[in-house]
C-alpha cells in the first residue's frame, strides 16, 4: 500500500512511499483511509520542529485528522464492515498517570503519551490503517468526507466541555462569545458556540472574504480586526483564543464581562516581549472572578461530542472549511503554507 512518509527530525523527507499492508491485531480494526486533514501540526512536523518516530524506526506515517472506512472488524467489536470512524489520536502512557488511568489521556500529568502521527505511533495517512476499536469513532455516514473534521472538532469539543464545567462552579448563562482566529480551530469553535445559542462574534484579521462569509452564514458577526478594541464596551461573557498571538493573549485577559471565562488554544512561537501591567490584568480577573485556562488533546469523550455536533451542522457549511482537497499521489501540496481554511487529502486518489 502507498503511504505518507517522513523522518521526524528531519528537513524535506516527506514522501509517498510503499509499504506493507498493516496487519490488525487482536481488538483491532482494519481501515481503508478516505482522507486525511493537515493542519499547523503536521507542518510544523515536516519541518523537522518536532515528532518521535516508533521505536527502532527512522521514519513513520504522517497525519492525526483522520477518516477512513472499516473493511474488517473483531467479532464482539460495536463496529461494522462500511462504518466510517475517525481515530482518537493520542494513547495513555505505558505506566497510565492517574489521568491516563481514568481515560483522561488528553490531561496526561507526565508526557509520557503516545499519539498517532506524531509521537512514536505511524500516523493515519496510508491507504489502509488499523486502529483499536476502543479508540475508533463512529463517524454519521451522512457526513461522508466531512467526517475527516472531527479531530478538529475533539479539541474544540473538549474546550467547550471545559468552559462549561468552569462555568457550573456557579450560576452561568452566557449570552455573548468572542473567537479569535478564524482558522478552523476558530471556526468550529464559532460553530459550537452557535449550536448553544449564544451571540458569536468572530475576529480575525483577514478582510472580508471567506471567512466572514462562513462567521455570518452561521449567524455569527466578523471583525476583520488584528484587536479587541470592538468589544472594549460590550465585553463578551467568553473568549475563546485561537491564534497565540501575544497581544490578543495579553488583552483578552482583561476584555470578559465579569465571571468571564478565557480559553486558551492557539499556539505562536515565543521571542516576542510585551509590556503588560500585571497589576491591572491581576485586578480584573481577581474582581470579575474570572478565569483562564488553555486546552490542548482530546480523549474519546470529546471525539465522540465532535462527531455528534458535526452531524448535527449544515453539511454545505462544512464542506466550505475544506478548501484544498488534493488526491494522495500530490500530498505534498496540501503542506504548502496554507492560504485556505483546511486542506485534505484524499487517500483513494
Ligand atoms: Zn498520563
Amino acid at each position: 500500500m502507498r503511504a505518507l512518509t517522513f523522518v521526524p527530525g528531519g528537513k524535506d523527507t516527506l514522501e509517498v512511499r510503499e509499504v506493507p499492508d498493516p496487519e490488525p491485531r487482536q481488538g483491532e480494526l482494519l481501515v481503508q483511509g478516505l482522507a486525511l486533514g493537515i493542519c499547523g501540526t503536521d507542518r510544523e512536523l515536516v519541518q523537522g520542529d518536532y515528532g518521535w518516530p516508533p521505536p527502532g524506526e527512522e521514519r513513520m506515517v504522517i497525519g492525526h485528522e483522520s477518516l477512513g472506512r472499516v473493511l474488517r472488524a473483531p467479532d464482539g467489536s460495536a463496529f461494522s464492515p462500511g462504518d466510517l470512524v475517525a481515530g482518537v489520536v493520542r494513547r495513555p502512557d505505558p505506566e497510565p498517570c492517574g489521568a491516563c488511568r481514568r481515560g483522561e489521556f488528553d490531561m496526561c500529568r507526565n508526557g509520557r503519551y503516545t499519539e498517532r502521527g506524531i509521537k512514536e505511533l505511524d500516523g493515519f495517512g496510508s491507504e489502509l490503517w488499523t486502529i483499536e476499536a476502543a479508540y475508533a469513532v463512529r463517524v454519521d455516514p451522512a457526513l461522508d468526507t466531512l467526517g475527516v473534521l472531527v479531530e478538529p472538532a475533539s479539541v474544540v469539543a473538549k474546550a467547550w466541555e471545559q468552559i462549561e464545567r468552569i462555568g457550573a462552579r456557579a450560576w452561568f448563562e452566557p449570552r455573548t462569545l468572542l473567537v479569535t482566529g478564524a482558522g478552523p480551530i476558530g471556526l468550529l469553535a464559532a460553530l459550537l458556540g452557535r449550536q448553544r445559542g449564544l451571540e458569536t462574534h468572530v475576529l480575525d484579521r483577514s478582510p472580508p472574504g471567506l471567512k466572514s462569509s462562513l462567521v455570518e452564514e452561521l449567524g455569527g458577526i466578523y471583525h476583520s480586526s488584528s484587536t479587541l478594541e470592538d468589544f472594549q464596551r460590550a465585553k463578551p461573557d467568553i473568549i475563546i483564543e485561537c491564534t497565540g498571538a501575544g497581544q490578543l493573549v495579553i488583552d483578552s485577559l482583561t476584555t470578559t464581562a465579569a465571571v468571564g471565562i478565557v480559553c486558551l488554544c492557539g499556539l505562536a512561537p515565543g521571542g516576542r516581549a510585551h509590556r503588560v501591567d500585571a497589576g491591572v490584568i491581576n485586578r480584573d480577573i481577581v474582581l470579575e472572578n474570572d478565569v483562564v485556562f488553555g486546552t490542548v488533546n482530546a480523549n474519546l469523550r470529546h471525539f465522540r461530542a465532535a462527531a455528534e455536533a458535526l452531524a448535527r451542522a449544515d453539511r454545505r457549511w462544512l464542506e466550505r472549511l475544506i478548501t484544498r482537497r488534493v488526491p494522495l499521489t500530490r500530498a505534498l501540496e496540501a503542506f504548502e503554507p496554507a492560504k485556505d481554511v483546511k486542506a485534505v487529502i484524499d487517500l483513494t486518489a
